[in-house]
């Protein structure tokens, strides 16, 4: 089982997630440190965000699983201007992480310093972990 790390943050999320029948597992896991999705029963092919069926071959029957935290930076950037909802937490990075299981995820990007994250480096998945709830973010491991 892959465990993320889980940084405490003050306040509450800006844009909190909508949570559905489906998807309040992956929410429940992630506030323990657990990041799964699903995977097709027919084609194993891997989701995210976790669906109730699979959309490569439209099979009904999935099965959650743990996923894997490690992956490399596909892309970064740092948004100066953001929208409405987030200008409080500009300037932040965002990223296009590519898990080593195969899956392509965008997400807040965490720095551990000022220097900018190159396309290739090592990232890990974490939680972010709000008054009000968690968020997923990648960390680069530099
Ligand atoms: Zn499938």
């Amino acid at each position: 089982m892959s465990t993320l790390d889980i940084i405490a943050r003050g306040g509450k999320r800006a844009y909190p997630p909508r949570r559905s029948e489906v998807t309040a597992r992956f929410w429940d896991a992630l506030a323990e440190g657990q990041f799964l999705s699903t995977r097709c029963d027919a084609c194993h092919k891997l989701t995210f965000p976790p669906k109730s069926f699979c959309p490569h071959c439209w099979h009904q029957a999935v099965t959650w699983i743990d996923v894997p935290k490690t992956g490399t930076v596909y892309s970064s950037t740092t948004v100066h201007i953001a929208p409405a909802i987030f200008a409080q937490e500009a300037p932040y990075d965002v990223c296009i992480i590519d898990l080593d299981v195969g899956l392509r995820i965008a997400t807040r990007l965490i720095r551990s310093n000022e220097e900018p994250v190159p396309i290739g480096a090592q990232a890990e998945l974490v939680v972010l972990c709000y008054e009000d709830g968690p968020l997923f973010a990648a960390r680069a491991m530099t």
